[in-house]
């Protein structure tokens, strides 16, 4: 972490360049060089002089993300993007565009350990954990690859961001720093498969992050079969975990359920879900499970989802059905950085 200067607050760029015996204003300008700027090699810092740039070449080496695929959908225009790591690893991120904004999926790590039974990111475990900046950068090379202003960022890409919980605190404190891309913490949502005692620790934190917990089954039984996670943490938990965070923080959950057809689809699961959320200022992000080849899971039909909708609503929850992005360039969750992988071997 001492040289990654990217992953560094203004703070401590300020107190590593006085140890250094360099001017503290330094820290600032290369601060905003980095952070607004958005520059992605000291040699670009032009207010800096030869001699600075060496020095900071020599003792903090710089990386940035490098786009190795862009796939843009025809529907709706998303767009995917794969990028390699400096030690050759590749994770992939999402921009989309929305009336109010544009958003920007974000990976937390490369692979994943949660073993959900549906998702392509954790198929082959977990590689490593992303660093701050290797997370802030999947952002910046995303605004200077589209030109455009980052208004959202969830962290729903591969990794279970709560697993990677010390870098993540980071990432969101540089994200949202006003003298960075000061992306408010309202505007950011942390999605997580539900490791308990990482969500009490953020929900004392107060940030004003959105938390999305993937619930995905509305009992211990169903969710168990579905999120091997659920071993570990039983399902009822959760649900108290939820209710801390909202009365530590104020805001709304998000619940998301992935429907699968026949295993937690039926109109009787919606209305245990409602019993098991009841009273919780939530709201429930329905989404068809995008299938992955590697396993038998089949999305729910229109009318499965339409009339689990409507069970949800009649008991007084609000819910809606995730806008399926970018389905033709391989929407789920770690697809295309599994099919860039087996194109290359
Ligand atoms: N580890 C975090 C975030 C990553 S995945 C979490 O579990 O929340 C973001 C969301 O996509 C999660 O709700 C996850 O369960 C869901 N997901 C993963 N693969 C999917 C698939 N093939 N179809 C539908 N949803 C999927």
């Amino acid at each position: 972490m001492k040289y990654d200067v990217k992953s560094m607050t203004l703070q401590e760029l300020t107190e590593e360049m006085k140890d250094c015996g360099k001017p503290a204003f330094r820290a600032k300008q290369i601060y905003d060089w980095l952070h607004v700027k958005l520059v992605r090699n000291y040699g670009e810092m032009k207010n800096l002089g030869r001699d600075m740039i060496e020095y900071l070449d020599e003792h903090y080496p710089l990386y940035a993300v490098k786009p190795v695929e862009t796939l843009t959908s025809q529907e709706d225009g998303t767009k995917k993007f794969l990028f390699e790591l400096h030690d050759g690893n590749i994770i992939e991120s999402v921009w989309m565009q929305y009336k109010h904004g544009n958003s920007v999926c974000i990976s937390s790590q490369v692979g994943c350990r949660m073993g959900c039974r549906f998702c392509a990111s954790t198929l082959d475990g977990l590689v490593r954990s992303l660093t701050p900046s290797e997370m802030l950068d999947q952002i910046y090379a995303i605004t200077l690859l589209t030109g455009q202003k980052v208004s959202n960022v969830v962290i729903m890409g591969s990794g279970e961001p709560l697993d990677n919980y010390d870098n993540l605190l980071r990432f969101l404190t540089l994200i949202s720093d006003e003298h960075g891309l000061n992306i408010s913490a309202r505007n950011i949502t942390v999605s997580t498969c539900g490791l308990i005692p990482r969500m009490m620790e953020l929900a004392n934190q107060k940030l004003q992050i959105t938390l999305a917990v993937s619930l995905h089954a509305p009992n211990q039984e169903r969710r168990s079969a579905l999120m091997p996670i659920a071993n570990r943490y039983e399902i009822h938990e959760v649900v108290d975990a939820c209710r801390y965070y909202f009365e530590q923080t104020g805001r709304r959950i998000t619940f998301e359920y992935s429907l699968v057809a026949g295993e937690n689809d039926s109109e009787e699961n919606a209305m245990e879900l409602a019993g098991l959320i009841r009273g919780i200022n939530c709201h429930v992000n329905l989404i068809p499970v995008n299938p992955i080849k590697e396993r038998s899971y089949r999305e729910s039909t229109a009318g499965a989802v339409r009339a689990f909708k409507n069970k949800l609503e009649k008991s007084g929850i609000h819910v809606t059905i995730r806008r399926e992005m970018g389905r033709d360039i391989n929407g789920a969750c770690g697809q295309l950085r599994r099919s860039y992988k087996e194109k290359q071997c």
